[in-house]
């Protein structure tokens, strides 16, 4: 696609804009102001999380025409923090703006038919699959469906997120009951893989085809929900973790992807690798990077966009993250701010709140991250800090 070429940004007036007004939106901010940055953020509402911290927030839809032509016109690069952009939007911000990652990307990690025919496309290089998986668009589809592909997961092709859209399957009956509940929309039957463990990698390439691999994170998801990052992750072999950075590198090559991407993994119970889904932005299992690598997720995004070299990726500490949910700020019916003092007592850790001033269960409010000099220590902090916000660890 066509991207009107700019100078790298060494103007420290330059704006940088960023699509969405969340968490991810919020960090790219104080990433982007930190190296000299203006940051302006699209977002219906002003008040969020991105929207406290911007320089300049333009209220409108994501799709709203007028509310792009100023971000594009003021923003000499625009990026988005969440994968739902409207690829028509990020087209249109392309007409003025460098804009990274590209629609046509983007596009692709929207839809998961579309996204697990890319990692299939992929496989001759980055030698991973995806899971076996069928597009189940009607009753006739449910009705061919294969013995080996149950029990499963039935996934709506688009907007899910935090394993919302998500039912799982044991028979044909249950498919059919799963996808007459989801309002007639596209869904994707995936087989149900005996996971060991999962795994994410976080990758950045830049406008010049350089690329560069994070360490590898172990994640562990409750309740669909992203709950630990753990890096170096305890049960990640090195040919594990050399197999999914090469597929990463492959991957993201492949796509011709400019930004930060991360791709989520799973590890078989006999030590397969299986490729998931991607993540067009940084993602929450790249917040440890932040406080324990030397280039954060948030200012390598920084560095794609406005076509600097991208900056090192090494870890300085071992890490662990943990999601802070709004489940903590409850006393049972009691609404109450959870003991900071008593968690940032405990050593290395590092607080991340998100200003949202509506605490609800499952919604993510913030992380914290402990780094140490040994991962064990850094483990014995979060226990500690699940202790004290009454986190079962
Ligand atoms: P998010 O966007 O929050 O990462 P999501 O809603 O897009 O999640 P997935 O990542 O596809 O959905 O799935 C959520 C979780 O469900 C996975 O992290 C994994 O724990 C489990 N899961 C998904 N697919 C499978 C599968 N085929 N076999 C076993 N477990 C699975
Ligand atoms: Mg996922």
């Amino acid at each position: 696609m066509s991207q009107t070429p700019f100078p790298p940004n060494a103007d420290p007036a330059t704006w940088l804009g960023v699509m969405g007004g969340g968490q991810l939106g919020r960090m790219f901010a104080h990433a982007a102001q930190a190296m000299g940055y203006k940051v302006a953020v699209l977002e219906p509402s002003a008040d969020c999380p991105a929207g406290q911290v911007a320089d300049r927030t333009v209220e409108g839809g994501y799709s709203d025409q007028a509310a792009l032509k100023e971000l594009a016109a003021l923003c000499s690069a625009v990026t988005t923090e969440f994968e739902n952009v409207p690829g028509d939007s990020l087209a249109l911000l392309a007409n003025d703006s460098f804009v990274a990652p590209a629609a046509s990307c983007v596009s692709i990690a929207q839809d998961r038919i579309a996204e697990k025919a890319f990692f299939v496309e992929c496989a001759p290089t980055s030698k991973v699959m995806p899971a076996p998986h069928k597009t189940i668009a009607s009753h006739a589809d449910i009705d061919d469906v294969k013995d080996d592909l149950l029990p499963g997961i039935l996934k709506t092709v688009r907007m899910g997120y935090d394993g919302k859209g998500q039912v799982r399957v044991r028979s044909r009956e249950d498919v059919r009951a799963a996808f007459d509940s989801m309002d007639g929309v596209t869904c994707l039957l995936e087989k149900m893989l005996p996971l060991a463990y999962e795994v994410s990698v976080l990758t950045a390439r830049g406008h010049d085809g350089a690329s560069v691999v994070y360490p590898i994170a172990e994640n562990v998801h409750r309740d669909g929900i992203l709950f630990t990052t753990t890096v170096p992750g305890p049960n990640v072999s090195d040919a594990c973790a050399k197999q999914a950075q090469d597929a990463a590198r492959a991957i993201v090559a492949q796509l011709g992807y400019v930004g930060v991407l991360c791709i989520e993994f799973f590890v078989l119970e006999d030590g397969a690798l299986v490729v998931n889904e991607m993540a067009p932005r940084p993602h929450n299992s790249g917040h440890y990077t932040i406080d324990a690598c030397i280039t954060s997720q948030f200012a390598q995004q920084v560095r794609a966009m406005a076509r600097l070299p991208l900056g090192d990726v090494r870890q300085h500490s071992p890490s662990v993250m943990l999601n802070i949910l709004g489940d903590v700020w409850f006393d049972g019916d009691t609404v109450r701010e959870p003991a900071w003092d008593q968690v940032l007592a405990l050593p290395g850790a590092n607080l991340h709140l998100y200003g949202k001033n509506d605490p609800r269960r499952g919604r993510k409010m913030g992380h914290v991250t402990f780094v140490a000099p040994t991962l064990q220590e850094a483990q014995d902090s979060l226990r500690a800090a699940c202790a004290i916000l009454g986190i079962d660890a």
